[in-house]
């Protein structure tokens, strides 16, 4: 059985989004008011490099986990250890469920992403979501790289939100206002060690087989599932909706 879970108000999460205003406002709050029942969920992309950066200098217990899916690429494998080593920090490694995976690549093939949006998102589901479930269930809060500017679906999130897909607790979005290039700058600025994938064009960065690197001009985040069209380009961790496992 879970642990029960701290539970926020709306009247709670929009207090804090009147005057939380700066990331570090938000990472402070999050480390005086939930660790260690917190943790940054990173694909070890440019924002995830940003964060935690800053949250490794507010609080260098804060806790960090990622999914390894089973299909990333080195170089994300490769920053992993770099961050890893650089902080001295411990990166909590969640996978998949071995037989559910099992199961749908028998069933559908190595490949199945490719044959239709359903078969894209059930691998997301099972490679990401679940895994992300089990952790998220252990949390009061998770803290998150996502910025508006990425996609038309991130337009309404605020930095503090009630996350209803995992039983109300908190999910904070730091650097929600960041633009990328305040991203780029702060990297630089700071000489963090980052995914080499950046420098080749990945501007977001994803299961190997589903991302590749963007042209001049296109969406930053047109390079992940690029063979889909639409706005539902999402991997289901951020989309509010009903668990299925
Ligand atoms: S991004 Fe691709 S390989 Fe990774 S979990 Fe989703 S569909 Fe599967």
């Amino acid at each position: 059985m879970h642990e029960i879970v701290a539970r926020f108000s709306q009247e709670q999460v929009d207090e804090l989004n009147s005057r939380i205003t700066t990331a570090e406002e938000a990472l402070e709050w999050a480390s005086d008011n939930l660790h260690p029942r917190v943790a940054k969920a990173s694909s070890f992309g440019a924002e995830d490099a940003v964060i935690m950066d800053l949250m490794v200098k507010i609080n260098p217990d804060f806790r960090f986990f990622t999914l390894d899916t089973g299909r990333l690429p080195q170089e994300t494998c490769d920053i992993m250890d770099i961050v890893r080593k650089k902080y001295n920090i411990s990166i909590e490694v969640l996978f998949p469920d071995a037989k559910e995976v099992e199961e749908m690549v028998n069933a559908k093939g190595m490949n199945l992403f490719y044959d239709s949006v359903e078969n894209r998102k059930l691998c997301c589901e099972i490679r990401k979501v679940h895994p992300m479930n089990r952790m998220l269930d252990t949390l009061d809060g998770w803290i998150t790289g996502l910025r508006r500017k990425q996609t038309k679906l991130r337009q309404d999130v605020t930095v503090f939100q009630l996350d209803h897909s995992h039983g109300g607790i908190l999910k904070i979005n730091p650097i929600i206002d960041w633009s990328w290039d305040q991203i780029q700058d702060y990297i630089k600025k700071n000489s963090l060690p980052y995914n080499r994938l950046l420098d080749k064009g990945y501007s977001s960065i994803g299961c190997e087989p589903c991302t590749r690197p963007i042209k001049l001009g296109e969406d930053l985040r047109a390079g992940r599932w690029w063979w889909e069209q639409g706005e539902h380009k999402e991997c289901g961790l951020h989309i509010e909706r009903k668990r299925t496992d």
